[in-house]
C-alpha cells in the first residue's frame, strides 16, 4: 500500500544565500502542511540538522557548481551522496560521477534559466548537455520561473504583490527537453521545488521579504508515493523518500492552486498494471486512468507525440496501443497545475 508525502527539495540557508536556518525553515514548512523538506545549500554539505523538526523530516543535499565560472551556469542538485562534493564542481560529469559512487541522486536544477535584465543578472541554465548518469530534471522551479516573467522594474513591483499572476507553469522548452529525452528511451525523473531563499528585496522606497519560506512551501511541491508510511526513523524514512524520487513515483503540483492531494494515474494491460514511474509491458491495449482531486483541463502526453487525450473534470480515460513514455498535465484556470512523473509502456 503506498502512501502519499509532499515535500520540497531546493532550498537554501544562511549557509550559502538563504535567510532562515533548517529549524525556522522545518517550522514554516509545517505550517505549509510539508511532510518533508531537503535543504540544498549551494557547494555545501551542511552535516547535522537532518532529523525531524517540527513533525517535517529535514534532509540535507547540495546545489553544486563551479562558483570560478561566469555566469555560474550548471547547478546540480545531489540527494543522499551524503557526502561534500563541491570539490567536484568544476566537471559536471566528474560531480555526477562521483555522487552516483556514494549512492546519491543528481537533478539538474532549472535546465533552462534566463537573465534578469533590469538587475544585470545573467541567467544560470544547465549548458553541458552531454553529460549522462543524472537521475532526473527539475522541471519546475518557482524562483527561476518567477525571475523569468519580470518584464521590468515596475513590473517587478507589481508581480512582488500578486506573484500568483506571474506563476504559469513549467517552461514549455523544459517539457520539450524532456519529452525528448523520454522519447529517445531514457528514464528521466521529473520533480519541482520552490528554491527558497527568503531575500530581503528592495526596489527605491519598496522593501520587503518577498517570498517567505511558507508561502513557497504553498506553491510548488514534490508529491510522492511511497512504500509505507514514515517511520519516524530519520534513516528508514530517507531511504524511502529517495527511493521513491528515484523511481519517479510522484508528481509535481503547483498546490496553491489547489491541494494536488489524491492525485493517480495508473495504466492497465491484460493483468498487469503500473502507476507513475514504473514499466507496463503491453499485452495487447493499454488502458490509462487518470483522477484528479479537483476539476481541472486534464491531458495525457505521449512524450515526442504530444497530447493524445484530453478531458474536462476530474477523470480521463484512454486506450492505447503504442508503446512510449506517457505522462498527464492538468492546469486550473489556465495555469499549470500537476506534472506527472511518466509511465514507461513498453
Ligand atoms: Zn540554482
Ligand atoms: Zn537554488
Amino acid at each position: 500500500m503506498t502512501h502519499e508525502v509532499v515535500g520540497n527539495l531546493h532550498m537554501h540557508t544562511p549557509y550559502s544565500d538563504g535567510t532562515w536556518y533548517h529549524e525556522q525553515i522545518a517550522r514554516a514548512a509545517a505550517q505549509a502542511g510539508l511532510d518533508f523538506i531537503v535543504v540544498t545549500d549551494h557547494n555545501v554539505w551542511v552535516q547535522g540538522p537532518q532529523g525531524y523538526h517540527h513533525e517535517v523530516l529535514v534532509l540535507v543535499g547540495q546545489e553544486v557548481h563551479n562558483n570560478r565560472r561566469y555566469p555560474q551556469v550548471n547547478h546540480l542538485l545531489v540527494y543522499g551522496a551524503e557526502a561534500e562534493l563541491s570539490q567536484c564542481a568544476a566537471n559536471p560529469q566528474e560531480l555526477i560521477e562521483a555522487a552516483r559512487a556514494r549512492g546519491g541522486l543528481t537533478f539538474i536544477a532549472h535546465p533552462f534559466d534566463y537573465p534578469l535584465k533590469f538587475m544585470h543578472e545573467p541567467g544560470i541554465p544547465w549548458v553541458d548537455w552531454n553529460v549522462q548518469g543524472y537521475v532526473g530534471l527539475e522541471i519546475w522551479n518557482y524562483m527561476s520561473e518567477y525571475k523569468a516573467r519580470l518584464p521590468h522594474r515596475l513590473g517587478a513591483i507589481y508581480y512582488a504583490r500578486y506573484p500568483q499572476r506571474a506563476i504559469r507553469g513549467p517552461f514549455k522548452e523544459t517539457l520539450k527537453l524532456w519529452d525528448d529525452l523520454l522519447a529517445a528511451g531514457g528514464h528521466v525523473v521529473g520533480f519541482g521545488n520552490s528554491d527558497a531563499h527568503a531575500f530581503n528585496f528592495s526596489l527605491g522606497p519598496f522593501k520587503r521579504v518577498i517570498f517567505p519560506y511558507e508561502y513557497l512551501f504553498r506553491c510548488v511541491n514534490t508529491h510522492l508515493l511511497i512504500d509505507e508510511g514514515l517511520t519516524s526513523d530519520v534513516e528508514y524514512d530517507k531511504y524511502l523518500i529517495y527511493s521513491a524520487l528515484e523511481k519517479g513515483r510522484g508528481w509535481v503540483g503547483y498546490d496553491l492552486l489547489g491541494s494536488t492531494q489524491g492525485f493517480s494515474f495508473k495504466a492497465r494491460s491484460a493483468s498487469e498494471h503500473a502507476i507513475l514511474g514504473e514499466e507496463l509491458r503491453r499485452a495487447g491495449a493499454v488502458n490509462f486512468e487518470v483522477e484528479v482531486p479537483q476539476p481541472a483541463t486534464i491531458q495525457l502526453v505521449r512524450a515526442g507525440k504530444g497530447v493524445v487525450a484530453r478531458a474536462n473534470g476530474t477523470k480521463l480515460k484512454f486506450t492505447s496501443v503504442e508503446a512510449g513514455a506517457y505522462r498527464v498535465e492538468a492546469y486550473r484556470r489556465g495555469r499549470g497545475w500537476i506534472f506527472s512523473n511518466p509511465i514507461y509502456i513498453l
